[in-house]
Formats: structure tokens, sequence, C-alpha cells
């Protein structure tokens, strides 16, 4: 165990805000609870500013947290299914975002193959010629993996077209994730394969 010299301050924050929307569209009014969450931190070196440490964490956590309730949700109109101008870069960073996850776990495991082709002729004994080719192989796989994840999603996220999506879906996910306060003056979607009935 090692000897503490410094105290770490954590301060937690979250917030929550009714978001109020005309629909750009059908000029539907709608609803939707924006939440977010935010850390501040603060080290107390030698323990000899506490106070202060706590101070900045607090600040820091306070800080992030504004900046963060300025964010918008993507949350398409309930009535007519769109997405308004001011959602489409947050349905864009959401957008395939497991692409990034998988990335960050890739990512590590590409490290860890790096280090063992270029350290492997230092080992002893030191690894074949053959093993060292694998090696790299799986580096140059892993890390090019990582990569084509992490650039491919943030490249294709910016053609990403929220609005061309099924319409359908739209209504739905609104529907979730809002409350409808004044109804726009959108057509109803049609019912494919429908039957009227008289
Ligand atoms: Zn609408």
């Amino acid at each position: 165990m090692g000897i503490p010299i410094a105290r770490e301050y954590t301060v937690e924050l979250a917030a929550s805000v009714t978001r109020h929307v005309t629909c750009e569209k059908c000029s539907a009014q709608y609803d939707y609870e924006l939440r977010r969450k935010s850390i501040g931190g603060g080290i107390s070196v030698l323990f000899l500013n506490d106070a202060g440490a706590e101070a900045t964490a607090q600040e820091r956590a306070e800080t992030s947290l504004q900046r963060k309730m300025k964010e918008h949700d993507p949350v398409p109109c309930p009535c007519c299914g769109w997405y308004q101008r001011v959602m489409i870069p947050y349905a864009r960073r959401q957008f395939h975002r497991w692409m990034n996850w998988a990335a960050a776990v890739v990512l590590p495991v590409g490290i860890v193959f790096f280090i063992l082709a270029f350290f492997g002729k230092a080992q002893s004994p030191p690894v074949s010629d053959e093993t060292l080719v694998k090696l790299w192989a799986a580096t140059v796989l892993l890390l090019g993996t990582s990569a084509g994840l992490y650039f491919g999603r943030s490249i294709w996220a910016l053609y990403h077209q929220p609005n061309q999506t099924p319409r359908k879906g739209r209504i739905r996910l609104g529907k979730k994730r809002s409350r409808l306060v004044v109804a726009g003056d959108a057509p109803p979607p049609r019912k494919v394969g429908a039957k009227s009935r008289r």
C-alpha cells in the first residue's frame, strides 16, 4: 500500500429541464425532459488545500453542467416525426455510438499486440520470425479495425440524415420521449395495406 500524498475531490451534479419545442414542419408544440449529469474533480496535493480542491471540483462540475444544459436531445415531433434543425448534430452524435465503444474495446488489445511484436526480438529467447510476422499482422489488423470503427463512424454520421429514416419510427420515438401540448397540422401517417371499412 502506498502512502497517501493527495486527496481527490469529486463532485457529481445532475439537473433536468423541460424543453419546449415548436415543430418547424407542422407547428405542433411539444415538451420533453432534458437530463444531464456532470462530474468535476479537484486534487489537494499533500492535503494543503482541501477547501480549495473541493471548491474547484464544485466549480468544474457546475461549469460542465451549465454547458450541457444548453444542449438538445434528438426528440422528433410526436405529430409528424420531424427532427428539428437544432437536434440534427445531436442525432448524428448518437448515430451508431456502439462503434465508438467497440473501437475503445479493440484498441487496448491492439496495443498489447504492438508491445509483444515490438519487443519480440528483445525477449530471451527471441520469438521466431514466423511468430513475429503473426504478431505484426494481428497488430495491424486490430489497430486498423479500431481506427476504422472510430473514424468510419464519424464520417458516416456526417452524412446521416435523421429525417430520412422511416417516419413511423420517428413518430413512435417522439411519442415516447415527449408530451404533445398543441397538435400540429401534420397529415396522419399513411397506413400501408390498411383497408377501409364501411
Ligand atoms: Zn411536426
